[in-house]
């Protein structure tokens, strides 16, 4: 026997059990975006690997060792995507969406990172996003921040999140923090780590987010960013907090928050949970106005955030809050009682989804005896079974069994089964 094929490290299949959550989560999402005026743009899961070097930066964790890169027939070098920022901005671009104009975008789907897989990290994970484009004020910022509190809000995890805040400043200041962070870690050289010399180089920035508890003391001393800010940028990032604050969103400044990814600037922030381990941020964003120029658009101020699905799902999971409502099993099963009913329950099973669109009907298929249809309508997870026997079908009417609960069978006329059945369930919802 030949060996049977699995899915790939990190990559997970989407089981029918788990997928009202889901379909709870992506509606939220979906009618929040409108609510904001935000637009749903959808970009190819596959684009030249340029796109993402020079976005994300050559010497960043996801371009130097994440990326699934491949040669394609024609030897151009392609990726899947890790992120969707680049994506939008490359495709907004390409199509003159940033051509004198403000957009407001958001987006949902797969990205891929060659990570180690655990709990909260996957090699295919899912993303919503959201970028808006063309505004520079400190306004846009608080906005997509109040549009990602507000989710938390109605998805029940707002008492479980933190916002941590940041400000990278402008890249003059950044570049001149930059010169003096090198120097005080060339002081301390002893106490680093090989990843953190490794990055001395390259990325000092990302130095400051190490979790190695042997350069903590070193770490909590090293100059702040904040401290060396343009004053531009401060003012920018006090009147965003006085935004917040006067929303009521609670933040904390955390001075080491830098964000792996090269393209931003002035804000950046994170939503963090401490109830999913070291795997605790949920939604992570900031300011990019240089990417669009460095793409080879004109200059276009752009800030935005993605957040994890699987995190969040993970989250709404691990706090036991996931509405009923988001796993309503199936409403109702439709079966003949033997074969010479079926036909005549796949007509009812049709007038029901006709008359009733808001119902979820299954009907009986593959035949048995009266018990196995009992038995399977049993196993349906409908909360209501429809019987059709020979006398039901003379006399114009049907059987309603209760599945769920203790009580009598009724027989109702065909003619009054949606009205009846309406009121039959959400008696019993209540
Ligand atoms: P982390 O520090 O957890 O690696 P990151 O800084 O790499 O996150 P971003 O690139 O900012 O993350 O992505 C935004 C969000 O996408 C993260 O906050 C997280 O919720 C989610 N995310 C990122 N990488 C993964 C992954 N490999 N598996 C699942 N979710 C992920
Ligand atoms: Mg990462």
């Amino acid at each position: 026997m030949s060996k049977k094929i699995q899915a790939i490290r990190g990559m997970n299949d989407l089981l029918p059990e788990q997928s009202p959550v889901w379909q709870y989560v992506e509606s939220q999402v979906q009618a929040l975006m409108k609510r904001y005026g935000y637009d749903e743009i959808r970009t190819p899961i596959v684009e030249q690997t340029a796109l993402f070097s020079r976005s994300i930066g050559e010497v960043t964790d996801i371009v130097e060792k994440e990326m699934y890169s491949f040669d394609d027939r024609n030897g151009d070098s392609l990726s899947l995507r890790p992120e969707g920022t680049a994506s939008t901005v490359r495709a907004a671009m390409e199509h003159g969406l940033l051509y004198n104009q403000t957009q407001r975008l958001w987006y949902k789907g797969p990205m891929f990172r060659h990570e180690r897989p655990q709990k909260g990290r996957y090699r295919q994970f899912h993303q919503v996003g959201v970028e808006a484009y063309g505004l520079d004020g400190p306004d846009i910022d608080a906005e997509v921040i109040l549009l990602s509190a507000r989710l938390w809000k109605q998805l029940g995890l707002f008492e479980h999140v933190t916002l941590e805040l940041n400000s990278l400043g402008s890249n003059a200041a950044r570049a001149a923090y930059r010169d003096t962070l090198v120097a005080y870690f060339e002081r301390h050289r002893e106490v680093l780590d090989d990843d953190s010399l490794r990055r001395l180089g390259s990325n000092p920035l990302r130095i400051l987010d190490s979790k190695n508890p042997a350069m903590a003391d070193m770490l909590a001393d090293a100059p702040q960013l904040m401290d060396h800010l343009d004053a531009e940028s401060r003012e920018h990032f006090d009147a965003l907090t006085a935004r917040l604050t006067a929303a009521g969103i609670d933040y904390v400044i955390n001075p080491r928050l830098v964000r792996g990814l090269d393209y931003y600037c002035r804000t950046v922030f994170e939503w963090t949970t401490d109830a999913l381990g070291s795997q605790g941020t949920v939604c992570a964003g900031g300011r990019y106005d240089g990417l669009v120029e460095q793409l080879g658009g004109k200059p276009t101020p752009a800030v935005g955030f993605a957040m994890g699905i699987e995190r969040l799902i993970l989250l709404l999971e691990t706090l036991n809050i996931v509405p009923a409502a988001a796993r309503r099993p199936l409403d109702v099963y439709v079966l003949g009682m033997d074969a010479t009913t079926d036909g005549i329950a796949m007509a009812l099973a049709e007038r029901l989804r006709d008359e009733a669109a808001d119902l979820g009907v299954q009907l009986h298929c593959g035949g048995g005896s009266f018990k196995s249809r009992i038995k399977k309508a049993d196993r349906s997870g409908a909360r209501i079974a429809l019987l059709l026997g020979e006398s039901e079908q003379q006399n114009a009417q049907v059987t309603v069994k209760f599945l769920r609960d203790e009580r009598e069978q009724l027989v109702v006329d065909q003619q009054d089964l949606a009205a009846t059945l309406s009121s039959l369930l959400s008696a019993a919802t209540a």
